[in-house]
């Protein structure tokens, strides 16, 4: 299993993908705070990563 989140911000490009959605979680929070100044909801960030099955 691989976590796929793409940031929906305008304008931006970042792209994360990992087998841990823990690390996902972390680095996308870093992001959203680093480069856009803010935080993302729990259910925002749920939504927005994907689940990508690995045969
Ligand atoms: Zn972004």
């Amino acid at each position: 299993m691989a976590y796929q989140f793409e940031c929906s911000e305008d304008g931006c490009a970042f792209l994360l993908r990992s087998s841990s959605d823990e690390e996902v979680e972390r680095l996308v929070r870093a992001h959203v705070r680093l480069v856009h100044g803010g935080r993302i909801d729990s259910a925002d960030l749920e939504r927005e990563t994907e689940r990508i099955e690995r045969p």
